[in-house]
C-alpha cells in the first residue's frame, strides 16, 4: 500500500520547521502538523542572543517567522492540526489527527517540551491570576510590581532578565547555590541591579485573596521558613517532554521520559525519528533543535530510498 506522504513531521518548533525545510529540499512529499502557531517555544523568547548568524539580539518571534518562511519557500506544507497518536503496521505509519488519519513512510517527532510545575499549594488556584509560566506573555500586566521568579536554568535567567526591564523588584529563588544556566547568561543575571538572587531557597505555598499576595519560602540549607510579599510568581523549573503521540509505539525513552535516538535521530522504531527538546540530548537549544531537524530529514530520505529499493527488487 502506498503512503499518503513520505514523511510527516509533528510539531513546528525550530526542530520541526528545519526538518520540513530539509525534507522539502530533498524532494520528499512532506507534511508538517502543528497544533498551535508555528514557532514553538521560540515564540516566547524575548531577546535571542545566541542563534548563529544573528549577532544583534532579536525577538524569538522574528526568528520563528524566518524558519517558517524558509520552510514554505522550499515547498514544505504546514497544516494546523493536533496529532493524537502514531501507530505502525508493517512498514506504514498511521498518524491520527483532529482531521482524520494519514499514512506515511516515516515520521519525525518534534513535539518539544512543556514547562514543569512547582506542585505546591496555591499554584493551580492562582494559575493565570498571578502564577505564570511565560514572562513575555504575562510580565507586562505586572509592570512595576514585586515579582518572584523560581528556577535557575537558561529559561529562568532569560525570563528574569526580561522582567527586570519591567520592574526593579525581581526576586529570583533557586533551590541550589548556583545557576544551571549557561555562564554568560548566569553572570548577566547576577549583575542585573533589578534582580535579587536568593540561593538554596524554595517556594512552599502561594497565598492570596483572589490574586497572589505572598509566597512562603524555605531556606533549605538553614531550614528556615519566611513569607515574602509579591504580586506574581513566574515558574521556570524545567520541562516535560511531549511524548504522548508515540504512546502506542515501543519507543525507548530515558529516565526523564525523553526519546532516545542514535546520532542519526533514529528511535528504536525503524522509520521513526525524534528531534529537538523531546529527544534525550545534553543541550536543549534552538541551534541544536534545528541541527537535529536537518539530520532527521536526511536520515528519513535515505530510509525512504532504501524502502523504494526493496520495493523494486
Ligand atoms: C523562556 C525560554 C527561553 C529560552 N531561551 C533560549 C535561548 O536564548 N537560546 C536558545 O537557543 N534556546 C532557548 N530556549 C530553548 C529553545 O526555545 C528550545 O530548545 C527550542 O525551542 C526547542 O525546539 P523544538 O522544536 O524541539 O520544540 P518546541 O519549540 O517546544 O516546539 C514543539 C512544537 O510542537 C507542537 N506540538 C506538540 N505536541 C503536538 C501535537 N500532539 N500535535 C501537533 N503539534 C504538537 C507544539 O505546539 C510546538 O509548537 C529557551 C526556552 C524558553 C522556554
Amino acid at each position: 500500500m502506498r503512503a499518503d506522504r513520505d514523511v510527516i513531521i509533528i510539531g513546528a518548533g525550530a526542530a520541526g520547521l528545519t526538518a520540513a525545510q530539509y525534507a522539502a529540499r530533498s524532494n520528499l512529499n512532506a507534511l508538517l502538523l502543528e497544533e498551535l502557531a508555528p514557532g514553538g517555544q521560540c515564540l516566547i523568547i524575548d531577546n535571542l542572543e545566541n542563534y548563529p548568524g544573528f549577532p544583534d539580539p532579536l525577538p524569538g518571534i522574528e526568528l520563528s517567522q524566518k524558519f517558517e518562511e524558509q520552510a514554505h519557500h522550499f515547498g514544505a506544507e504546514i497544516q494546523t492540526y493536533s496529532v493524537h497518536a502514531v501507530s505502525k503496521k508493517g512498514k506504514l505509519f498511521t498518524v491520527d489527527t483532529d482531521n482524520g488519519a494519514l499514512t506515511s513512510s516515516t515520521v519525525i517527532v518534534a513535539t518539544g517540551a512543556k514547562h514543569k510545575k512547582l506542585g505546591i499549594p496555591g499554584e493551580e488556584d492562582f494559575s493565570g491570576r498571578g502564577v505564570s509560566y511565560c514572562a513575555t506573555c504575562d510580565g507586562p500586566f505586572f509592570k512595576g510590581k514585586r515579582m518572584l521568579v523560581a528556577g535557575g536554568g537558561d529559561a529562568a535567567c532569560d525570563e528574569a532578565m526580561f522582567l527586570a526591564k519591567l520592574t526593579d523588584q525581581v526576586i529570583m529563588i533557586h533551590r541550589r547555590d548556583r545557576f544551571r544556566a549557561q555562564r554568560a547568561l548566569a553572570e548577566r543575571t547576577l549583575k542585573n541591579p533589578n534582580i535579587e538572587v536568593r540561593w538554596n531557597t524554595e517556594a512552599k505555598v502561594i497565598r492570596g485573596d483572589g490574586k497572589v499576595q505572598e509566597v512562603v519560602l524555605w531556606r533549605n540549607d538553614k531550614d528556615e521558613t519566611y513569607t515574602e510579599k509579591v504580586e506574581v510568581v513566574f515558574v521556570f523549573v524545567g520541562s516535560i517532554p511531549q511524548t504522548q503521540v508515540v504512546k502506542d509505539l515501543d519507543v525507548q525513552k530515558d529516565e526523564g521520559g525523553y526519546i532516545v535516538t542514535t546520532q542519526r535521530m533514529e528511535t528504536s522504531v525503524p522509520g521513526l525519528y525524534a528531534v529537538g527538546d523531546v529527544r534525550a540530548t545534553p543541550f536543549r537549544q534552538l541551534v541544536v533543535a534545528a541541527g537535529e531537524g536537518a539530520i532527521a530529514a536526511h536520515a528519513a530520505s535515505q530510509y525512504i530510498d532504501e524502502l523504494k529499493g526493496e520495493a523494486y527488487n
